[in-house]
């Protein structure tokens, strides 16, 4: 491995409360868990300051401020906007790694020093490569799939079993597509997550465009598990707007949490049809620029972003054999403690001994430096 992993100062050791910046998506969906391990005086969310989340009440950053009083600040949010919240808290003196961090760096390097755990923010898993739609920037490049179908359900509960065998909890297990509702035994996929591994997931997210109306058996399952629906609006460029809304009435009906994301922001990943070259220094800053948090877990291998997974299965890319992590490998290989640190190192970006995914040289990310946003659902 060619750097070291762990920034947090050793004043994070005994840290017992923390005060979470942001109350997003991401926020939403991990302070209920991490209300039940740290105490969380209150929250900072600029845009949601005065208003009080399940008892706890939020303040903007300059009001926040005086408050704060040497407590760890844990960012809720993804990479681009940590920048920007970055910037605003070492310009107001504080230091990042020993007074804050983003989310993602709290969970894997803090459970891991100081409780020997392996958990992980967020794990995704494809179920299908059937879709309703067929939209051309489609970042699992389901467009140049030539034999769309569901996974077995024996498939994806071997691969939920490697991955469980070395990771010991995980805040949020996405299951998506294609479109899952199109997967018929999505209610039994989900059935599997909640019992078996109900002690390591957080929370279930179900990733969907809200085309395919769900039946009792599914709507019954998503209660009983308190599934979050995370809805891509693409209403405004595919014509379904009446099915959208009979799908979150059903939802509403059966009291399932979900959110509508209407205003999603998609990148041209420019790959495969007009592939970036980028130049080899630039790779492993390209790679930490992209900031891409959605580690997926198929087939029994754990690829740091699902598109670099997507590439291979979908766009017939050919990955090289240090892009990934093979789980049955590393189970059969090394101690049960090196195979944990290393999925910890994978996906803290430490990839591996080159610093950056093969397809990174020809994919434009998510990052600050692809600027070719698009409409969402083209
Ligand atoms: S730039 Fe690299 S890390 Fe980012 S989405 Fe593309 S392949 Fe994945």
């Amino acid at each position: 491995m060619v750097m070291d992993i762990f920034k947090l100062d050793e004043s994070w050791r005994d840290v017992n409360t923390i005060i979470p910046f942001g109350l997003g998506r991401i926020g939403k969906r991990v302070l209920p868990k991490l209300m039940e391990t740290f105490k969380i005086p209150f929250i900072i969310d600029n845009g949601n300051a005065g208003q009080v989340y399940h008892g706890i009440t939020i303040y903007n950053l300059n009001d926040a401020l005086p408050l704060i009083n040497g407590r760890k600040i844990v960012v809720l949010t993804i990479e681009r906007i940590y920048v920007d919240i970055s910037a605003q808290l070492k310009e107001a003196g504080y230091t990042e790694y020993c007074d804050y961090c983003i989310f993602e760096r709290f969970v894997e390097e803090w459970h891991y020093k100081y409780e020997g755990r392996c958990c992980l923010p967020k794990l995704d898993t494809a179920i299908t490569s059937r879709c309703t739609l067929n939209c051309s920037h489609c970042a699992m490049f389901m467009p140049y799939c030539k034999d769309r179908k569901d996974c077995e359900l024996k498939e994806l509960k071997e691969n939920f079993e490697q991955i469980f065998q070395l990771v010991d909890y995980v805040f949020e297990y996405t299951l998506f597509g294609g479109e899952p509702f199109l997967h018929s035994r999505l209610a039994d996929i989900i059935e599997c997550l909640g019992t078996t591994y109900a002690e390591k997931i957080g929370q279930i997210v179900v990733i969907t465009n809200g085309t395919v109306l769900p039946d009792q058996r599914l709507l019954l399952t998503l209660q009983k598990y308190k599934v979050i629906l995370s809805i891509s609006d693409y209403t405004a460029v595919n014509l379904y707007a009446d099915t959208l809304s009979e799908f979150v009435k059903r939802l509403d009906e059966y009291r399932i949490q979900y959110y509508v994301n209407s205003e999603i922001e998609w990148k041209d990943h420019c790959f495969p049809e007009r592939s970036c070259d980028y130049a080899e220094e630039y790779l492993p800053e390209h790679m930490r620029v992209c900031g891409y948090t959605c580690h997926s877990v198929n087939e029994g291998k754990l690829y740091y972003c699902d598109v670099a997974w997507g590439a291979r299965k979908h766009a017939g890319y050919q990955d090289q054999e240090d892009d990934y992590v093979d789980l049955f490998k590393i189970r059969r290989d090394c101690s049960v403690e090196q195979a944990k640190l290393q999925i910890l190192e994978y996906c803290m970006g430490n990839v591996n001994e080159r610093g950056y995914m093969s397809l990174c040289r020809y994919c434009a990310g998510m990052g600050a430096d692809n600027s070719r946003t698009i409409q969402a659902g083209t």
